[in-house]
Protein backbone atom coordinates (compact mmCIF):
# COMPACT_ATOMS: atom_id res chain seq x y z
CA UNK A 1 0.00 0.00 0.00
CA UNK A 2 1.75 3.00 -1.23
CA UNK A 3 1.38 5.87 1.19
CA UNK A 4 4.26 7.71 1.65
CA UNK A 5 6.63 7.25 4.47
CA UNK A 6 4.01 5.03 5.91
CA UNK A 7 3.68 2.33 3.23
CA UNK A 8 3.42 -0.49 4.16
CA UNK A 9 3.07 -4.34 2.67
CA UNK A 10 0.57 -7.07 3.13
CA UNK A 11 2.24 -10.43 2.80
CA UNK A 12 -0.34 -13.33 1.33
CA UNK A 13 -0.14 -17.17 1.09
CA UNK A 14 -0.88 -20.16 2.96
CA UNK A 15 2.14 -20.68 5.76
CA UNK A 16 2.86 -17.25 5.78
CA UNK A 17 2.37 -16.74 9.50
CA UNK A 18 4.57 -19.18 10.48
CA UNK A 19 7.52 -16.10 8.94
CA UNK A 20 6.10 -13.50 11.51
CA UNK A 21 8.51 -13.08 13.86
CA UNK A 22 11.36 -12.88 11.62
CA UNK A 23 8.95 -10.59 9.47
CA UNK A 24 8.26 -8.67 12.58
CA UNK A 25 11.18 -8.17 14.06
CA UNK A 26 12.63 -7.06 10.27
CA UNK A 27 10.38 -3.95 10.72
CA UNK A 28 9.95 -3.19 14.18
CA UNK A 29 13.06 -4.24 15.97
CA UNK A 30 12.66 -4.85 19.70
CA UNK A 31 9.22 -4.15 19.86
CA UNK A 32 6.95 -5.67 22.15
CA UNK A 33 3.75 -7.15 21.43
CA UNK A 34 0.33 -6.73 23.02
CA UNK A 35 -1.74 -9.60 20.73
CA UNK A 36 -5.68 -8.87 20.61
CA UNK A 37 -7.93 -11.85 19.36
CA UNK A 38 -10.88 -13.49 20.40
CA UNK A 39 -11.36 -16.48 22.18
CA UNK A 40 -12.30 -18.60 18.96
CA UNK A 41 -9.18 -17.76 16.79
CA UNK A 42 -7.44 -17.88 20.08
CA UNK A 43 -8.63 -21.59 20.81
CA UNK A 44 -7.65 -22.69 17.20
CA UNK A 45 -4.76 -20.84 16.24
CA UNK A 46 -3.11 -18.92 18.84
CA UNK A 47 -0.64 -21.40 19.90
CA UNK A 48 0.87 -21.98 17.24
CA UNK A 49 1.29 -18.18 16.43
CA UNK A 50 2.86 -17.99 19.63
CA UNK A 51 5.48 -20.71 19.16
CA UNK A 52 6.56 -18.64 16.18
CA UNK A 53 7.34 -15.21 18.11
CA UNK A 54 8.53 -17.22 21.16
CA UNK A 55 11.35 -18.79 18.78
CA UNK A 56 12.16 -15.02 17.31
CA UNK A 57 12.38 -13.82 20.72
CA UNK A 58 9.58 -11.65 20.49
CA UNK A 59 8.40 -10.93 23.33
CA UNK A 60 4.33 -10.39 24.00
CA UNK A 61 0.86 -10.19 26.11
CA UNK A 62 -2.56 -12.46 24.98
CA UNK A 63 -5.35 -10.04 24.92
CA UNK A 64 -8.12 -12.05 23.95
CA UNK A 65 -12.07 -10.89 24.02
CA UNK A 66 -14.97 -12.49 23.13
CA UNK A 67 -15.83 -13.33 19.69
CA UNK A 68 -18.44 -11.11 18.08
CA UNK A 69 -20.03 -8.12 16.98
CA UNK A 70 -20.67 -6.98 20.78
CA UNK A 71 -16.86 -6.80 21.60
CA UNK A 72 -16.51 -3.65 19.15
CA UNK A 73 -17.66 -1.63 22.45
CA UNK A 74 -16.51 1.05 24.45
CA UNK A 75 -16.20 -1.25 27.86
CA UNK A 76 -13.84 -4.00 25.95
CA UNK A 77 -11.85 -1.08 24.38
CA UNK A 78 -11.39 0.65 27.57
CA UNK A 79 -10.28 -2.84 29.06
CA UNK A 80 -7.81 -3.17 26.44
CA UNK A 81 -6.63 0.45 26.21
CA UNK A 82 -6.08 -0.27 30.53
CA UNK A 83 -4.60 -3.71 29.64
CA UNK A 84 -2.22 -2.03 27.13
CA UNK A 85 -1.17 0.08 29.94
CA UNK A 86 -0.75 -2.21 32.83
CA UNK A 87 1.68 -4.56 30.62
CA UNK A 88 3.79 -1.40 30.30
CA UNK A 89 3.98 -1.42 26.31
CA UNK A 90 4.92 1.94 25.07
CA UNK A 91 5.36 3.72 21.46
CA UNK A 92 7.95 1.94 19.83
CA UNK A 93 5.98 -1.50 21.11
CA UNK A 94 2.84 -2.68 18.90
CA UNK A 95 -0.38 -3.91 19.11
CA UNK A 96 -0.81 -6.98 17.08
CA UNK A 97 -4.62 -8.03 15.72
CA UNK A 98 -5.00 -11.78 15.20
CA UNK A 99 -8.53 -12.32 14.28
CA UNK A 100 -11.43 -11.00 11.98
CA UNK A 101 -12.51 -7.55 11.13
CA UNK A 102 -13.93 -7.74 14.76
CA UNK A 103 -10.61 -7.53 16.16
CA UNK A 104 -8.53 -6.24 13.47
CA UNK A 105 -11.25 -2.63 14.09
CA UNK A 106 -11.33 -2.86 17.79
CA UNK A 107 -7.51 -3.51 17.87
CA UNK A 108 -6.60 -1.35 15.69
CA UNK A 109 -8.80 1.82 17.11
CA UNK A 110 -6.40 0.78 20.23
CA UNK A 111 -3.76 1.21 18.42
CA UNK A 112 -4.98 4.70 17.30
CA UNK A 113 -5.37 6.20 20.62
CA UNK A 114 -2.84 4.36 23.61
CA UNK A 115 -0.13 6.65 23.44
CA UNK A 116 -1.64 8.60 20.62
CA UNK A 117 -0.98 5.79 18.68
CA UNK A 118 1.35 2.62 18.47
CA UNK A 119 2.42 1.26 15.76
CA UNK A 120 -0.13 -1.72 14.97
CA UNK A 121 0.07 -5.03 12.67
CA UNK A 122 -2.87 -6.98 11.14
CA UNK A 123 -2.92 -10.64 10.95
CA UNK A 124 -6.32 -11.05 9.86
CA UNK A 125 -8.13 -14.69 9.93
CA UNK A 126 -11.30 -14.22 8.09
CA UNK A 127 -11.74 -13.50 4.13
CA UNK A 128 -13.62 -10.26 5.14
CA UNK A 129 -10.77 -9.36 7.17
CA UNK A 130 -8.00 -10.05 4.67
CA UNK A 131 -9.69 -9.37 1.66
CA UNK A 132 -10.91 -5.52 3.03
CA UNK A 133 -11.04 -4.79 6.75
CA UNK A 134 -7.05 -5.16 7.30
CA UNK A 135 -6.09 -3.17 4.51
CA UNK A 136 -6.67 0.81 4.66
CA UNK A 137 -6.26 2.24 7.83
CA UNK A 138 -10.20 2.46 9.33
CA UNK A 139 -10.33 1.33 13.02
CA UNK A 140 -12.79 2.03 15.35
CA UNK A 141 -16.14 0.38 17.58
CA UNK A 142 -20.04 0.57 17.70
CA UNK A 143 -21.65 2.82 19.56
CA UNK A 144 -25.38 2.85 20.26
CA UNK A 145 -26.45 4.85 17.93
CA UNK A 146 -25.00 2.90 14.97
CA UNK A 147 -22.09 0.84 13.61
CA UNK A 148 -18.36 2.11 13.13
CA UNK A 149 -19.56 5.56 14.17
CA UNK A 150 -16.31 5.95 17.14
CA UNK A 151 -12.91 5.40 15.35
CA UNK A 152 -9.57 6.73 13.90
CA UNK A 153 -8.06 6.38 10.31
CA UNK A 154 -5.22 4.18 11.74
CA UNK A 155 -3.11 2.34 9.22
CA UNK A 156 -0.75 -0.88 10.32
CA UNK A 157 2.59 -1.12 9.71
CA UNK A 158 2.42 -4.71 7.92
CA UNK A 159 -0.74 -7.41 6.95
CA UNK A 160 0.02 -10.97 7.68
CA UNK A 161 -2.98 -12.57 5.67
CA UNK A 162 -2.16 -16.21 5.74
CA UNK A 163 -4.99 -17.94 3.76
CA UNK A 164 -4.40 -21.22 5.31
CA UNK A 165 -5.88 -19.98 8.61
CA UNK A 166 -9.40 -19.78 6.35
CA UNK A 167 -9.45 -23.48 6.27
CA UNK A 168 -11.38 -23.22 10.01
CA UNK A 169 -13.64 -20.54 9.17
CA UNK A 170 -17.54 -21.25 9.03
CA UNK A 171 -19.12 -21.56 5.46
CA UNK A 172 -21.56 -18.75 6.73
CA UNK A 173 -18.42 -16.57 7.59
CA UNK A 174 -16.10 -17.43 4.37
CA UNK A 175 -19.42 -16.60 1.98
CA UNK A 176 -19.74 -13.19 3.61
CA UNK A 177 -16.07 -12.21 3.22
CA UNK A 178 -16.36 -13.18 -0.60
CA UNK A 179 -19.05 -10.85 -1.39
CA UNK A 180 -16.21 -8.24 -0.87
CA UNK A 181 -14.27 -10.09 -3.25
CA UNK A 182 -17.44 -9.94 -5.92
CA UNK A 183 -17.49 -5.99 -4.84
CA UNK A 184 -13.94 -5.62 -6.55
CA UNK A 185 -14.71 -6.96 -9.16
CA UNK A 186 -18.19 -5.44 -9.87
CA UNK A 187 -16.86 -2.15 -8.90
CA UNK A 188 -13.59 -1.81 -11.34
CA UNK A 189 -12.54 -4.59 -12.81
CA UNK A 190 -14.88 -7.08 -15.27
CA UNK A 191 -11.19 -8.87 -15.82
CA UNK A 192 -11.57 -10.06 -12.19
CA UNK A 193 -15.56 -10.80 -12.23
CA UNK A 194 -14.94 -12.88 -14.91
CA UNK A 195 -12.48 -14.41 -13.56
CA UNK A 196 -14.39 -15.33 -10.21
CA UNK A 197 -17.03 -16.56 -12.56
CA UNK A 198 -14.08 -19.40 -13.66
CA UNK A 199 -12.56 -19.71 -10.45
CA UNK A 200 -15.13 -19.66 -7.54
CA UNK A 201 -15.03 -23.06 -6.75
CA UNK A 202 -10.88 -23.01 -6.47
CA UNK A 203 -11.26 -19.80 -4.18
CA UNK A 204 -13.74 -21.93 -1.77
CA UNK A 205 -11.81 -25.07 -1.36
CA UNK A 206 -8.44 -23.36 -1.34
CA UNK A 207 -5.13 -23.45 -3.11
CA UNK A 208 -3.90 -21.36 -5.34
CA UNK A 209 -6.81 -19.91 -6.83
CA UNK A 210 -7.74 -18.77 -2.76
CA UNK A 211 -4.50 -17.18 -3.27
CA UNK A 212 -5.23 -15.32 -6.14
CA UNK A 213 -8.20 -13.87 -5.13
CA UNK A 214 -7.44 -12.51 -1.60
CA UNK A 215 -4.26 -10.78 -3.56
CA UNK A 216 -6.40 -9.20 -6.29
CA UNK A 217 -8.96 -7.64 -3.93
CA UNK A 218 -5.82 -6.66 -1.70
CA UNK A 219 -4.28 -5.05 -4.59
CA UNK A 220 -7.81 -3.64 -5.73
CA UNK A 221 -8.32 -2.14 -2.58
CA UNK A 222 -4.88 -0.85 -1.80
CA UNK A 223 -4.96 1.22 -5.34
CA UNK A 224 -7.82 2.73 -3.82
CA UNK A 225 -6.31 3.28 -0.49
CA UNK A 226 -3.31 4.77 -2.13
CA UNK A 227 -5.48 7.47 -4.17
CA UNK A 228 -7.80 8.41 -1.64
CA UNK A 229 -6.94 7.58 2.40
CA UNK A 230 -9.24 9.86 4.04
CA UNK A 231 -12.32 8.97 1.41
CA UNK A 232 -12.45 12.21 -0.51
CA UNK A 233 -13.09 10.30 -3.53
CA UNK A 234 -12.72 7.57 -5.60
CA UNK A 235 -12.48 5.54 -1.84
CA UNK A 236 -16.15 5.68 -1.68
CA UNK A 237 -16.62 3.43 -4.84
CA UNK A 238 -15.10 0.64 -2.18
CA UNK A 239 -18.79 1.23 -0.51
CA UNK A 240 -20.78 -0.39 -3.20
CA UNK A 241 -24.01 -3.08 -1.64
CA UNK A 242 -23.20 -0.97 1.40
CA UNK A 243 -25.10 1.83 1.80
CA UNK A 244 -28.37 -0.95 1.00
CA UNK A 245 -26.19 -3.40 2.62
CA UNK A 246 -25.53 -1.37 6.14
CA UNK A 247 -29.20 -0.06 6.34
CA UNK A 248 -30.47 -3.37 5.87
CA UNK A 249 -27.54 -4.32 9.20
CA UNK A 250 -28.53 -1.81 10.85
CA UNK A 251 -31.99 -2.45 10.46
CA UNK A 252 -32.55 -6.28 11.25
CA UNK A 253 -30.03 -5.20 14.68
CA UNK A 254 -26.50 -6.07 13.77
CA UNK A 255 -26.37 -8.41 16.90
CA UNK A 256 -28.97 -11.15 16.36
CA UNK A 257 -27.02 -12.77 13.68
CA UNK A 258 -30.10 -12.87 11.64
CA UNK A 259 -27.66 -10.81 8.71
CA UNK A 260 -23.76 -11.10 8.51
CA UNK A 261 -21.68 -8.33 7.29
CA UNK A 262 -21.23 -9.96 3.73
CA UNK A 263 -24.64 -11.06 3.57
CA UNK A 264 -25.67 -7.36 3.95
CA UNK A 265 -23.39 -6.40 1.44
CA UNK A 266 -24.23 -9.32 -0.85
CA UNK A 267 -27.96 -8.08 -1.29
CA UNK A 268 -26.98 -4.31 -1.36
CA UNK A 269 -24.73 -5.29 -4.31
CA UNK A 270 -27.48 -6.72 -6.03
CA UNK A 271 -30.21 -3.95 -5.27
CA UNK A 272 -27.86 -1.35 -6.53
CA UNK A 273 -27.33 -3.31 -9.61
CA UNK A 274 -31.36 -3.46 -9.71
CA UNK A 275 -31.57 0.10 -8.92
CA UNK A 276 -29.17 0.88 -11.74
CA UNK A 277 -31.35 -0.71 -14.00
CA UNK A 278 -34.38 0.87 -13.07
CA UNK A 279 -32.73 3.91 -13.38
CA UNK A 280 -32.16 2.81 -17.32
CA UNK A 281 -28.15 2.99 -16.53
CA UNK A 282 -27.37 -0.81 -17.19
CA UNK A 283 -28.88 -4.02 -18.73
CA UNK A 284 -31.04 -6.70 -16.85
CA UNK A 285 -28.25 -8.80 -18.31
CA UNK A 286 -25.31 -7.72 -16.36
CA UNK A 287 -28.01 -7.87 -13.49
CA UNK A 288 -28.82 -11.24 -13.99
CA UNK A 289 -24.75 -12.16 -14.17
CA UNK A 290 -24.34 -10.98 -11.09
CA UNK A 291 -27.66 -12.57 -9.20
CA UNK A 292 -26.32 -15.75 -10.53
CA UNK A 293 -22.85 -15.56 -9.22
CA UNK A 294 -23.87 -14.88 -6.04
CA UNK A 295 -26.52 -17.33 -5.87
CA UNK A 296 -23.84 -19.72 -6.50
CA UNK A 297 -21.94 -18.71 -3.85
CA UNK A 298 -24.68 -19.75 -1.39
CA UNK A 299 -25.40 -15.91 -0.84
CA UNK A 300 -28.56 -14.00 0.25
CA UNK A 301 -29.39 -11.89 -3.24
CA UNK A 302 -33.21 -10.59 -2.49
CA UNK A 303 -34.52 -9.13 0.66
CA UNK A 304 -37.08 -11.75 1.44
CA UNK A 305 -33.25 -14.36 1.86
CA UNK A 306 -33.31 -12.47 4.95
CA UNK A 307 -34.79 -14.76 7.97
CA UNK A 308 -37.84 -13.25 9.93
CA UNK A 309 -39.70 -9.95 9.59
CA UNK A 310 -38.59 -7.70 7.15
CA UNK A 311 -37.99 -4.15 8.23
CA UNK A 312 -40.71 -1.72 7.38
CA UNK A 313 -39.91 0.77 4.42
CA UNK A 314 -39.34 4.02 7.00
CA UNK A 315 -36.94 1.94 9.10
CA UNK A 316 -34.96 1.40 5.88
CA UNK A 317 -35.10 5.25 4.75
CA UNK A 318 -34.12 6.67 8.00
CA UNK A 319 -30.75 4.22 7.93
CA UNK A 320 -29.73 5.19 5.18
CA UNK A 321 -30.76 8.84 5.66
CA UNK A 322 -28.11 8.31 9.22
CA UNK A 323 -25.69 6.48 6.43
CA UNK A 324 -22.22 7.91 6.95
CA UNK A 325 -22.15 8.15 2.98
CA UNK A 326 -25.07 11.15 3.51
CA UNK A 327 -24.12 14.44 3.43
CA UNK A 328 -25.54 17.86 3.50
CA UNK A 329 -29.02 16.00 3.65
CA UNK A 330 -28.05 14.89 -0.37
CA UNK A 331 -28.84 10.92 -0.36
CA UNK A 332 -25.34 9.40 -2.04
CA UNK A 333 -25.29 6.05 -3.76
CA UNK A 334 -22.83 3.82 -5.81
CA UNK A 335 -24.58 3.00 -8.87
CA UNK A 336 -23.45 1.53 -11.96
CA UNK A 337 -23.00 1.38 -15.61
CA UNK A 338 -22.25 -2.57 -16.08
CA UNK A 339 -20.06 -5.08 -14.62
CA UNK A 340 -16.95 -2.95 -13.17
CA UNK A 341 -18.01 0.18 -13.78
CA UNK A 342 -19.14 1.60 -10.70
CA UNK A 343 -19.60 5.75 -9.96
CA UNK A 344 -20.15 7.83 -7.65
CA UNK A 345 -23.56 9.30 -7.64
CA UNK A 346 -24.93 12.28 -5.85
CA UNK A 347 -28.61 13.49 -5.05
CA UNK A 348 -30.38 10.52 -5.35
CA UNK A 349 -33.95 11.15 -5.43
CA UNK A 350 -35.48 9.46 -1.97
CA UNK A 351 -39.00 8.73 -3.50
CA UNK A 352 -37.11 6.53 -5.68
CA UNK A 353 -35.48 5.08 -3.32
CA UNK A 354 -38.26 4.67 -1.29
CA UNK A 355 -40.60 3.35 -4.26
CA UNK A 356 -38.24 0.60 -5.26
CA UNK A 357 -37.64 -0.31 -1.78
CA UNK A 358 -41.37 -1.13 -1.09
CA UNK A 359 -41.42 -2.67 -4.04
CA UNK A 360 -38.50 -5.31 -3.20
CA UNK A 361 -39.86 -5.90 0.10
CA UNK A 362 -42.84 -7.56 -1.44
CA UNK A 363 -40.82 -9.93 -3.66
P1 LIG B 1 -15.54 -11.43 12.96
O1 LIG B 1 -14.27 -10.79 13.29
O2 LIG B 1 -16.62 -11.39 13.98
O3 LIG B 1 -15.28 -12.95 12.56
C1 LIG B 1 -16.36 -13.79 12.24
C2 LIG B 1 -16.35 -15.07 13.10
O4 LIG B 1 -15.30 -15.92 12.66
C3 LIG B 1 -16.08 -14.80 14.57
O5 LIG B 1 -16.93 -15.63 15.33
C4 LIG B 1 -14.63 -15.25 14.76
O6 LIG B 1 -14.37 -15.71 16.06
C5 LIG B 1 -14.52 -16.35 13.76
N1 LIG B 1 -13.17 -16.60 13.22
C6 LIG B 1 -12.25 -15.69 12.86
N2 LIG B 1 -11.22 -16.29 12.26
C7 LIG B 1 -11.49 -17.60 12.25
C8 LIG B 1 -10.79 -18.74 11.74
N3 LIG B 1 -9.63 -18.62 11.09
N4 LIG B 1 -11.36 -19.96 11.92
C9 LIG B 1 -12.57 -20.08 12.53
N5 LIG B 1 -13.27 -19.04 13.00
C10 LIG B 1 -12.73 -17.82 12.86
O7 LIG B 1 -16.19 -10.82 11.63
P2 LIG B 1 -15.58 -10.45 10.20
O8 LIG B 1 -16.62 -10.87 9.24
O9 LIG B 1 -14.19 -10.89 10.00
O10 LIG B 1 -15.55 -8.86 10.26
C11 LIG B 1 -16.72 -8.09 10.43
C12 LIG B 1 -16.34 -6.76 11.01
O11 LIG B 1 -15.44 -6.09 10.14
C13 LIG B 1 -17.52 -5.83 11.20
O12 LIG B 1 -17.47 -5.30 12.50
C14 LIG B 1 -17.31 -4.75 10.17
O13 LIG B 1 -17.80 -3.49 10.59
C15 LIG B 1 -15.81 -4.73 10.07
N6 LIG B 1 -15.31 -4.18 8.79
C16 LIG B 1 -14.34 -3.23 8.85
C17 LIG B 1 -13.81 -2.70 7.68
C18 LIG B 1 -12.71 -1.70 7.72
O14 LIG B 1 -12.33 -1.16 6.68
N7 LIG B 1 -12.15 -1.43 8.88
C19 LIG B 1 -14.27 -3.16 6.43
C20 LIG B 1 -15.25 -4.13 6.42
C21 LIG B 1 -15.76 -4.64 7.60
ZN1 LIG C 1 -17.88 -4.36 3.72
Amino acid sequence: VQLGARSYDILIGRGVMHGAGRTISARLPKARLAIITDETVARLHLERFRDGLDAAGIGHVCLPVPAGERSKSFPVFQSLCEQVLDARLERGDAILAFGGGVVGDLAGFVAASVRRGMSFIQVPTTLLAQVDSSVGGKTGINAPQGKNLIGAFHQPALVLADTALLDTLPDRDFRAGYAEVVKYGLLGDAAFFEWLEVNRQGVFRGGAERDEAVARSCQAKADVVAADELEGGRRALLNLGHTFGHALEAAVDYHTERLVHGEGVAIGIMLAFEFSARLGLLPDLDVGRVKHHLTGAGLPTRLSDIPGQLPPVDVLMDSIAQDKKVSRGELTFILVRGIGQAFVERGVDPAAVRAFLEEKLTQ
